[in-house]
């Protein structure tokens, strides 16, 4: 930590009487976690504080303290800006055009590129909401049980309940302390990670009837008549690519989602050693070595023909640097 930055920060916060916090674009438990629990804890001390998503609050984090007051756009008058989770301007949307630069960015992607006053960024850390249980008593303030409720929901959402590879030992304590400040883990752990809707589970099921593998790579597509026919409301994968990625025999795994203007969410995530950032950064977008995504013009199919070439061409100069054996062994 960074006593002279985590100083100035406090100083900023306690300064500040009209907050406004923006998350990210299809946002997931990491962005809607921080958000909420960086209000709650600003909110003790008697400030104003609105949290701001573009595509508004999805039904499944609807349980969290403060999740019925998330607006989808910037209310004026603000004194301090805070963008979370979001490794640049363009993945909160149109929320922030116009405005002056964000007071303060707190982030953990290793694709992040500056865009604040302040830049908080600590790409080792596995979550946003796990960099917020450590600033925020170090910032003067208290992590409430609100608060603990929905960190605790961030820090599980990015490590998938901690199993994925970045998963260390301060994030597991990190846990156990938010769960002292009141956090119900079980409850928590089943409503990010477990339950699913009858909806979820038939948009699952047309995705998994589209697997193909090849290549050291496993990917499947996801289109608008999907989410017709299961009925499913998000316009997300409902992480459908946890499950695909978990299938055995493959290096990277490679999901497509059709949205509805004209743009296709590409999800990939990669098995350790294999870096899958700077794949996603080729196509617009970022992410973390393991977990990566970008948003690419273009229909469902072609989009699909270019990221598959471009992601078995990646994985053919791995093997011809003799990565590629090591991992297979
Ligand atoms: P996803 O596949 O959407 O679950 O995203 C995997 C990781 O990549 C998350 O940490 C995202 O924040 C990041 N990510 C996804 N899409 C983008 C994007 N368009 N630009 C930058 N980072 C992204
Ligand atoms: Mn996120
Ligand atoms: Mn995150």
């Amino acid at each position: 930590m960074n006593h002279d930055l985590d100083s100035t920060i406090q100083r900023q916060l306690a300064a500040a009487q009209n907050i406004v916090i923006v998350g990210h674009i299809r946002p997931d438990g990491d962005v809607i976690g921080s958000m909420l629990g960086l209000a709650h804890a600003l909110r003790t001390d008697n400030r104003r504080v609105t949290c701001v998503l573009q595509d508004g609050m999805p039904e499944k984090y609807v349980f969290l303290p403060g999740a019925s007051e998330v607006l989808t756009s910037v209310p004026p008058n603000y004194d301090y800006l805070i963008v979370v989770d979001s490794s640049d301007i363009q993945r909160t949307g149109q929320v922030l055009e116009g405005l002056p630069p964000a007071n303060l960015v707190i982030d953990h992607h290793r694709t992040h590129d500056d865009f604040g006053l302040i830049e908080y960024v600590l790409p080792e850390v596995e979550a946003t909401a796990l960099i917020l249980t450590r600033s925020i008593p170090s910032w003067g303030l208290t992590i409430t049980k609100e608060a603990a409720t929905c960190l605790l929901t961030g820090i599980l959402s990015d490590t998938i309940g901690f199993r994925t590879g970045s998963t260390r030992p301060a994030a597991l304590r990190a846990a156990a302390d938010l769960m002292e400040h009141g956090a119900d883990f079980h409850d928590v752990y089943q409503r990010t990670l477990s339950d699913k809707t009858i909806a979820e589970a038939r948009y699952w099921g047309q995705g998994l009837t589209k697997i193909q593998q090849s290549d050291a790579i496993l990917w499947s597509t996801l289109s608008l008549h999907d989410r017709i026919l299961s009925r499913y409301q998000g316009n997300d994968d409902a992480d459908l690519i946890n499950l695909l990625s978990a299938i055995k025999g493959s290096l990277v795994t490679v999901l497509f989602v059709e949205q509805e203007d004209g743009i296709v969410k590409v999800s990939w995530r990669s098995v350790e050693g294999v870096d899958v950032s700077a794949l996603a950064r080729d196509f617009g977008g970022g992410g973390h070595m393991a977990a990566a995504g970008a948003e690419i013009n273009g229909s469902l199919q072609d989009i699909q023909e270019r990221v598959i070439h471009k992601t078995k061409r990646y994985l053919e100069a791995l093997r011809l640097s003799g990565l590629k054996e090591n991992l297979d062994d």
